[in-house]
Protein backbone atom coordinates (compact mmCIF):
# COMPACT_ATOMS: atom_id res chain seq x y z
CA UNK A 1 0.00 0.00 0.00
CA UNK A 2 3.21 2.53 -0.12
CA UNK A 3 4.50 4.15 -3.05
CA UNK A 4 8.04 4.48 -3.77
CA UNK A 5 9.08 7.27 -2.16
CA UNK A 6 10.16 10.22 -4.66
CA UNK A 7 13.96 11.06 -5.34
CA UNK A 8 13.65 14.04 -3.95
CA UNK A 9 12.06 12.50 -0.96
CA UNK A 10 14.77 10.36 -0.87
CA UNK A 11 17.37 12.68 -1.02
CA UNK A 12 16.15 15.31 1.18
CA UNK A 13 14.87 13.02 3.98
CA UNK A 14 18.84 11.66 3.77
CA UNK A 15 20.46 15.27 4.33
CA UNK A 16 17.70 16.04 7.03
CA UNK A 17 18.75 12.86 9.17
CA UNK A 18 22.67 14.05 9.54
CA UNK A 19 21.05 16.81 11.92
CA UNK A 20 18.66 14.38 13.16
CA UNK A 21 15.96 17.01 14.03
CA UNK A 22 13.27 16.86 16.30
CA UNK A 23 10.31 18.68 15.79
CA UNK A 24 8.91 18.19 19.54
CA UNK A 25 10.06 21.67 20.00
CA UNK A 26 11.44 24.65 18.09
CA UNK A 27 15.02 24.23 19.36
CA UNK A 28 14.99 20.81 18.09
CA UNK A 29 14.79 21.76 14.53
CA UNK A 30 13.50 25.69 13.71
CA UNK A 31 13.86 24.39 9.61
CA UNK A 32 12.48 21.53 10.02
CA UNK A 33 9.30 22.53 11.84
CA UNK A 34 8.55 26.05 9.73
CA UNK A 35 8.73 23.00 7.05
CA UNK A 36 6.24 20.50 8.49
CA UNK A 37 3.77 23.80 9.04
CA UNK A 38 4.44 24.91 5.42
CA UNK A 39 3.49 21.18 4.05
CA UNK A 40 0.59 20.84 6.66
CA UNK A 41 -0.74 23.91 5.26
CA UNK A 42 -1.04 22.41 2.05
CA UNK A 43 -2.38 19.01 3.20
CA UNK A 44 -4.90 21.40 4.67
CA UNK A 45 -5.95 23.09 1.19
CA UNK A 46 -6.87 20.47 -0.46
CA UNK A 47 -9.40 19.76 1.64
CA UNK A 48 -10.13 23.44 1.64
CA UNK A 49 -9.08 24.27 5.14
CA UNK A 50 -6.99 27.73 4.96
CA UNK A 51 -6.78 29.07 8.07
CA UNK A 52 -8.44 27.84 11.03
CA UNK A 53 -7.35 24.43 11.91
CA UNK A 54 -4.37 22.72 13.67
CA UNK A 55 -2.34 19.69 12.32
CA UNK A 56 0.74 17.86 12.65
CA UNK A 57 2.48 14.91 11.31
CA UNK A 58 2.80 11.51 13.20
CA UNK A 59 4.49 8.46 12.30
CA UNK A 60 1.56 6.61 11.15
CA UNK A 61 -2.25 6.27 10.71
CA UNK A 62 -2.68 4.28 13.55
CA UNK A 63 -1.46 7.37 15.51
CA UNK A 64 -3.26 9.58 14.22
CA UNK A 65 -6.61 7.69 14.41
CA UNK A 66 -5.61 6.88 18.20
CA UNK A 67 -5.02 10.80 18.66
CA UNK A 68 -8.32 11.82 17.18
CA UNK A 69 -10.49 9.17 18.57
CA UNK A 70 -8.89 10.11 21.91
CA UNK A 71 -9.81 13.95 21.20
CA UNK A 72 -13.19 12.91 20.15
CA UNK A 73 -13.99 11.15 23.83
CA UNK A 74 -12.42 13.78 25.63
CA UNK A 75 -14.67 16.18 23.99
CA UNK A 76 -17.97 14.97 23.61
CA UNK A 77 -17.97 12.76 26.92
CA UNK A 78 -19.89 10.17 25.03
CA UNK A 79 -18.58 7.28 24.90
CA UNK A 80 -19.87 5.40 20.95
CA UNK A 81 -18.17 5.19 18.20
CA UNK A 82 -19.58 4.38 15.07
CA UNK A 83 -17.83 2.46 12.30
CA UNK A 84 -18.29 0.35 9.78
CA UNK A 85 -17.49 -3.23 9.04
CA UNK A 86 -14.96 -1.91 6.55
CA UNK A 87 -13.08 -0.11 8.39
CA UNK A 88 -9.63 -0.41 9.03
CA UNK A 89 -9.25 -3.29 12.01
CA UNK A 90 -6.89 -0.44 13.57
CA UNK A 91 -9.95 1.55 14.91
CA UNK A 92 -12.03 -1.40 16.89
CA UNK A 93 -8.89 -1.86 18.32
CA UNK A 94 -7.37 1.72 19.28
CA UNK A 95 -11.13 1.96 20.07
CA UNK A 96 -11.14 -0.59 22.81
CA UNK A 97 -7.79 1.09 24.28
CA UNK A 98 -9.21 3.99 25.02
CA UNK A 99 -12.36 2.76 26.41
CA UNK A 100 -14.74 3.51 23.84
CA UNK A 101 -17.68 1.93 22.82
CA UNK A 102 -17.36 1.02 19.26
CA UNK A 103 -20.80 -0.42 17.32
CA UNK A 104 -20.74 -1.39 13.59
CA UNK A 105 -23.41 0.48 11.27
CA UNK A 106 -25.10 -1.93 9.11
CA UNK A 107 -24.46 -2.36 5.45
CA UNK A 108 -25.64 -4.24 2.66
CA UNK A 109 -23.38 -6.07 0.17
CA UNK A 110 -22.54 -3.26 -2.22
CA UNK A 111 -21.35 -1.46 1.06
CA UNK A 112 -23.81 1.20 1.25
CA UNK A 113 -24.80 2.21 5.05
CA UNK A 114 -28.42 1.86 6.16
CA UNK A 115 -29.27 5.13 6.89
CA UNK A 116 -31.94 5.08 8.62
CA UNK A 117 -30.39 2.57 11.38
CA UNK A 118 -28.23 5.76 12.01
CA UNK A 119 -30.36 7.93 12.65
CA UNK A 120 -32.47 6.11 14.68
CA UNK A 121 -29.32 4.98 16.47
CA UNK A 122 -28.19 8.76 16.43
CA UNK A 123 -31.46 9.89 18.22
CA UNK A 124 -30.17 8.29 21.43
CA UNK A 125 -27.60 10.95 22.06
CA UNK A 126 -24.70 9.08 23.29
CA UNK A 127 -22.42 8.79 20.16
CA UNK A 128 -19.06 10.79 20.32
CA UNK A 129 -18.24 10.33 16.55
CA UNK A 130 -18.68 8.80 13.39
CA UNK A 131 -15.44 7.34 11.46
CA UNK A 132 -16.16 7.11 8.00
CA UNK A 133 -13.08 5.59 5.86
CA UNK A 134 -12.23 7.60 2.07
CA UNK A 135 -10.46 4.89 0.57
CA UNK A 136 -11.32 1.37 2.84
CA UNK A 137 -8.14 -0.46 2.51
CA UNK A 138 -9.68 -3.79 1.64
CA UNK A 139 -12.32 -2.79 -1.25
CA UNK A 140 -10.65 0.75 -1.72
CA UNK A 141 -14.40 2.41 -0.89
CA UNK A 142 -15.61 5.77 0.00
CA UNK A 143 -17.72 5.67 2.20
CA UNK A 144 -20.77 8.17 2.32
CA UNK A 145 -19.31 10.87 3.67
CA UNK A 146 -21.68 13.33 2.56
CA UNK A 147 -24.70 11.61 3.80
CA UNK A 148 -23.50 11.54 7.06
CA UNK A 149 -22.41 15.18 6.95
CA UNK A 150 -26.45 15.99 6.36
CA UNK A 151 -27.18 14.10 9.54
CA UNK A 152 -24.62 16.36 11.46
CA UNK A 153 -26.98 19.30 10.96
CA UNK A 154 -30.00 17.38 13.02
CA UNK A 155 -27.56 15.41 15.71
CA UNK A 156 -24.74 16.52 17.89
CA UNK A 157 -21.76 14.20 17.41
CA UNK A 158 -18.46 14.34 15.52
CA UNK A 159 -17.27 13.08 12.04
CA UNK A 160 -13.41 11.75 11.74
CA UNK A 161 -12.43 10.67 8.37
CA UNK A 162 -9.87 8.01 7.92
CA UNK A 163 -8.49 8.83 4.70
CA UNK A 164 -4.83 7.26 5.67
CA UNK A 165 -5.08 5.47 2.56
CA UNK A 166 -7.15 7.45 -0.10
CA UNK A 167 -7.09 11.37 0.87
CA UNK A 168 -4.39 12.32 -1.68
CA UNK A 169 -8.06 11.14 -4.43
CA UNK A 170 -9.24 14.33 -3.56
CA UNK A 171 -7.32 15.96 -6.38
CA UNK A 172 -7.97 12.99 -9.29
CA UNK A 173 -9.98 14.15 -11.97
CA UNK A 174 -11.73 11.06 -12.92
CA UNK A 175 -13.82 9.87 -9.55
CA UNK A 176 -17.04 9.05 -9.76
CA UNK A 177 -19.84 11.85 -9.19
CA UNK A 178 -20.58 9.92 -5.93
CA UNK A 179 -16.60 9.59 -4.70
CA UNK A 180 -16.05 13.26 -5.79
CA UNK A 181 -19.26 14.67 -3.68
CA UNK A 182 -18.01 12.62 -0.78
CA UNK A 183 -14.58 13.99 -1.12
CA UNK A 184 -15.69 17.45 -1.07
CA UNK A 185 -17.55 16.90 1.91
CA UNK A 186 -14.69 15.90 4.22
CA UNK A 187 -14.34 20.05 4.73
CA UNK A 188 -17.26 19.83 7.08
CA UNK A 189 -15.39 16.52 9.18
CA UNK A 190 -14.12 17.13 12.34
CA UNK A 191 -10.90 15.38 11.84
CA UNK A 192 -8.77 14.22 8.98
CA UNK A 193 -6.27 11.46 8.78
CA UNK A 194 -3.92 11.13 5.53
CA UNK A 195 -0.87 9.36 5.37
CA UNK A 196 1.35 10.56 3.30
CA UNK A 197 3.87 7.46 3.62
CA UNK A 198 0.86 5.70 1.36
CA UNK A 199 -0.05 7.84 -1.99
CA UNK A 200 2.23 10.68 -1.00
CA UNK A 201 5.21 9.07 -2.39
CA UNK A 202 7.23 9.19 1.60
CA UNK A 203 9.41 7.16 3.62
CA UNK A 204 7.84 5.44 6.04
CA UNK A 205 6.60 7.07 9.50
CA UNK A 206 5.22 10.45 7.81
CA UNK A 207 1.01 10.29 8.58
CA UNK A 208 -0.85 13.78 9.22
CA UNK A 209 -3.95 14.42 11.90
CA UNK A 210 -5.58 17.63 10.70
CA UNK A 211 -8.21 19.29 13.22
CA UNK A 212 -11.24 21.79 11.92
CA UNK A 213 -11.62 23.72 15.07
CA UNK A 214 -7.82 24.48 16.47
CA UNK A 215 -9.70 24.45 19.72
CA UNK A 216 -9.56 21.18 20.01
CA UNK A 217 -6.51 21.19 20.98
CA UNK A 218 -6.98 21.97 24.54
CA UNK A 219 -7.12 18.38 24.80
CA UNK A 220 -4.01 17.37 24.09
CA UNK A 221 -2.13 20.74 25.02
CA UNK A 222 0.55 19.79 27.76
CA UNK A 223 3.92 21.21 29.22
CA UNK A 224 7.01 20.04 29.83
CA UNK A 225 9.27 21.40 32.49
CA UNK A 226 12.51 20.31 29.99
CA UNK A 227 11.45 20.68 26.73
CA UNK A 228 9.83 24.24 26.26
CA UNK A 229 11.92 26.97 26.09
CA UNK A 230 11.74 28.88 22.99
CA UNK A 231 8.21 30.99 23.04
CA UNK A 232 8.57 32.89 20.13
CA UNK A 233 7.41 29.65 18.28
CA UNK A 234 4.87 27.08 18.41
CA UNK A 235 5.67 24.19 19.45
CA UNK A 236 3.98 21.65 17.70
CA UNK A 237 4.97 19.15 20.32
CA UNK A 238 2.59 20.57 22.88
CA UNK A 239 -0.16 19.57 20.90
CA UNK A 240 0.70 16.02 19.83
CA UNK A 241 0.46 12.30 21.79
CA UNK A 242 4.12 11.43 20.51
CA UNK A 243 7.04 13.33 22.06
CA UNK A 244 10.26 13.09 19.89
CA UNK A 245 9.14 13.09 16.51
CA UNK A 246 11.17 12.83 12.90
CA UNK A 247 12.16 16.16 11.26
CA UNK A 248 14.00 14.83 8.55
CA UNK A 249 9.98 13.41 7.66
CA UNK A 250 8.80 16.45 7.59
CA UNK A 251 11.59 17.99 5.21
CA UNK A 252 11.45 15.12 2.89
CA UNK A 253 7.26 15.61 2.99
CA UNK A 254 7.89 19.79 2.47
CA UNK A 255 10.63 19.24 -0.20
CA UNK A 256 8.04 17.33 -2.39
CA UNK A 257 5.03 19.09 -1.88
CA UNK A 258 7.53 21.75 -3.33
CA UNK A 259 8.17 19.28 -6.50
CA UNK A 260 4.60 18.34 -6.88
CA UNK A 261 1.72 20.81 -5.54
CA UNK A 262 -1.24 19.22 -3.99
CA UNK A 263 -3.16 20.65 -6.65
CA UNK A 264 -5.79 19.66 -9.14
CA UNK A 265 -4.32 19.13 -12.61
CA UNK A 266 -0.53 19.47 -11.10
CA UNK A 267 1.45 16.62 -12.13
CA UNK A 268 1.01 14.50 -8.93
CA UNK A 269 -2.92 14.52 -9.58
CA UNK A 270 -2.00 13.06 -12.83
CA UNK A 271 -0.33 10.40 -11.36
CA UNK A 272 -3.27 9.77 -9.11
CA UNK A 273 -5.22 10.12 -12.14
CA UNK A 274 -3.24 7.34 -14.09
CA UNK A 275 -3.47 4.89 -11.14
CA UNK A 276 -7.27 5.39 -10.93
CA UNK A 277 -7.38 4.61 -14.70
CA UNK A 278 -5.75 1.43 -14.46
CA UNK A 279 -8.09 0.47 -12.19
CA UNK A 280 -11.51 1.98 -14.48
CA UNK A 281 -9.55 0.04 -17.40
CA UNK A 282 -9.46 -3.66 -15.63
CA UNK A 283 -13.16 -3.32 -14.44
CA UNK A 284 -13.88 -2.58 -18.14
CA UNK A 285 -12.53 -5.52 -19.41
CA UNK A 286 -14.27 -7.50 -15.97
CA UNK A 287 -17.76 -5.99 -17.66
CA UNK A 288 -17.48 -6.99 -20.94
CA UNK A 289 -16.26 -10.79 -19.77
CA UNK A 290 -18.72 -12.60 -18.34
CA UNK A 291 -16.43 -14.85 -16.38
CA UNK A 292 -15.93 -12.47 -13.20
CA UNK A 293 -17.37 -11.30 -9.77
CA UNK A 294 -16.08 -7.94 -8.86
CA UNK A 295 -16.47 -4.77 -6.94
CA UNK A 296 -17.00 -1.52 -9.03
CA UNK A 297 -13.81 0.84 -7.33
CA UNK A 298 -14.40 3.92 -5.71
CA UNK A 299 -10.46 4.41 -6.50
CA UNK A 300 -7.26 2.55 -7.80
CA UNK A 301 -7.88 -1.08 -6.04
CA UNK A 302 -9.81 -3.66 -7.65
CA UNK A 303 -11.22 -6.73 -6.15
CA UNK A 304 -12.19 -9.69 -7.95
CA UNK A 305 -12.82 -13.36 -8.40
CA UNK A 306 -12.93 -15.66 -11.38
CA UNK A 307 -16.36 -16.97 -11.33
CA UNK A 308 -20.22 -14.97 -11.72
CA UNK A 309 -20.88 -15.53 -8.40
CA UNK A 310 -19.61 -15.92 -5.07
CA UNK A 311 -19.65 -19.88 -4.46
CA UNK A 312 -17.78 -21.79 -1.64
CA UNK A 313 -14.91 -22.27 -4.24
CA UNK A 314 -14.26 -18.61 -4.99
CA UNK A 315 -11.43 -19.23 -2.14
CA UNK A 316 -10.09 -21.51 -3.97
CA UNK A 317 -9.89 -19.91 -7.93
CA UNK A 318 -8.79 -16.67 -6.18
CA UNK A 319 -5.55 -18.55 -4.58
CA UNK A 320 -5.06 -20.47 -7.88
CA UNK A 321 -4.93 -16.97 -9.75
CA UNK A 322 -2.97 -15.71 -7.48
CA UNK A 323 -0.46 -18.28 -7.87
CA UNK A 324 -0.50 -18.50 -11.88
CA UNK A 325 -0.12 -14.47 -11.85
CA UNK A 326 2.79 -14.99 -9.83
CA UNK A 327 4.54 -17.27 -11.76
CA UNK A 328 4.32 -14.80 -14.75
CA UNK A 329 6.21 -12.61 -12.07
CA UNK A 330 2.90 -10.58 -11.93
CA UNK A 331 2.24 -9.53 -7.79
CA UNK A 332 -1.31 -9.67 -7.09
CA UNK A 333 -2.63 -9.17 -3.40
CA UNK A 334 -5.57 -11.10 -1.68
CA UNK A 335 -8.17 -10.09 0.36
CA UNK A 336 -10.52 -12.46 2.63
CA UNK A 337 -13.66 -10.96 4.12
CA UNK A 338 -16.48 -12.52 6.18
CA UNK A 339 -18.98 -13.91 3.58
CA UNK A 340 -21.93 -11.94 4.89
CA UNK A 341 -19.81 -8.83 3.78
CA UNK A 342 -20.41 -9.51 -0.02
CA UNK A 343 -22.76 -12.05 -0.53
CA UNK A 344 -26.71 -12.26 0.32
CA UNK A 345 -26.08 -16.37 -0.05
CA UNK A 346 -26.60 -17.56 3.56
CA UNK A 347 -24.97 -20.68 3.23
CA UNK A 348 -21.97 -18.22 2.87
CA UNK A 349 -22.79 -16.00 5.15
CA UNK A 350 -19.89 -17.41 8.28
CA UNK A 351 -17.37 -18.41 5.34
CA UNK A 352 -14.39 -16.58 4.85
CA UNK A 353 -14.00 -15.65 1.05
CA UNK A 354 -10.66 -14.87 -0.13
CA UNK A 355 -10.82 -12.79 -3.51
CA UNK A 356 -8.26 -10.85 -5.09
CA UNK A 357 -7.15 -8.10 -4.65
CA UNK A 358 -5.22 -5.84 -7.30
CA UNK A 359 -4.42 -2.10 -5.82
CA UNK A 360 -2.38 -0.22 -8.65
CA UNK A 361 0.50 2.08 -7.39
CA UNK A 362 2.68 3.64 -9.96
CA UNK A 363 1.65 5.78 -12.95
CA UNK A 364 3.48 3.19 -14.95
CA UNK A 365 0.99 0.44 -14.25
CA UNK A 366 -1.59 1.91 -16.60
CA UNK A 367 -0.03 0.86 -19.56
CA UNK A 368 0.65 -2.58 -17.55
CA UNK A 369 -3.18 -3.57 -17.56
CA UNK A 370 -3.35 -4.54 -20.97
CA UNK A 371 -0.45 -7.29 -20.09
CA UNK A 372 -2.43 -8.48 -16.62
CA UNK A 373 -5.79 -8.67 -18.68
CA UNK A 374 -3.90 -11.16 -21.08
CA UNK A 375 -2.81 -13.34 -18.17
CA UNK A 376 -5.89 -13.52 -16.28
CA UNK A 377 -7.23 -14.53 -19.77
CA UNK A 378 -4.92 -16.92 -20.32
CA UNK A 379 -5.40 -18.34 -16.51
CA UNK A 380 -9.60 -18.60 -17.33
CA UNK A 381 -8.88 -20.42 -20.78
CA UNK A 382 -6.46 -23.04 -19.27
CA UNK A 383 -6.50 -23.67 -15.62
CA UNK A 384 -9.82 -22.21 -15.07
CA UNK A 385 -11.94 -23.66 -17.51
CA UNK A 386 -10.74 -27.25 -17.45
CA UNK A 387 -11.44 -27.24 -13.33
CA UNK A 388 -14.56 -25.28 -14.25
CA UNK A 389 -15.93 -28.62 -16.33
CA UNK A 390 -14.71 -31.13 -13.85
CA UNK A 391 -16.45 -29.47 -11.09
CA UNK A 392 -19.65 -28.79 -13.11
CA UNK A 393 -19.50 -32.97 -14.78
CA UNK A 394 -19.22 -33.65 -10.63
CA UNK A 395 -22.21 -31.70 -9.67
C1 LIG B 1 -3.04 1.96 6.42
C2 LIG B 1 -4.25 2.43 7.02
C3 LIG B 1 -4.30 2.75 8.39
C4 LIG B 1 -3.14 2.52 9.30
O1 LIG B 1 -2.12 3.42 8.98
P1 LIG B 1 -0.57 3.10 9.28
O2 LIG B 1 0.12 4.28 8.70
O3 LIG B 1 -0.25 1.80 8.60
O4 LIG B 1 -0.44 3.02 10.76
C5 LIG B 1 -5.48 3.25 8.90
N1 LIG B 1 -6.56 3.40 8.12
C6 LIG B 1 -6.55 3.11 6.81
C7 LIG B 1 -7.80 3.32 5.99
C8 LIG B 1 -5.40 2.61 6.22
O5 LIG B 1 -5.41 2.28 4.91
Amino acid sequence: MNTIPSSIAQATYILAMQFNPNNQSAEGGRASIAMELSAISAIAAMFNWKQQYHGHLTSGGSLSNLEALWVTIKLTQKNSILISHHSHYNIARLGSMIGANIEYIPCDIEGNWDMLWLADRLKLNDVGAIVLTAGTTGLGKVEPISKVIQLKLQYNFRVHIDAAYGGYFILADNLSEESQSNFSAITQADSITIDPHKLGMQPLGCSCILYKNPGDMSVLTHDSPYTYYDTSTIALGKFCLECSRSGAAAVALWATTQCYPLIKNGEFAFILSQMRNAALKLTYFFSHNKQFIYFKPDLNIVVFAPGQFITIKTSHYSNQLQQFLLSKKIYVALLTLDGHLISSDPALASEKITLIRVCFMKSEHNDFVETLCKAISEFMSTKYKVEHRDQLTEV
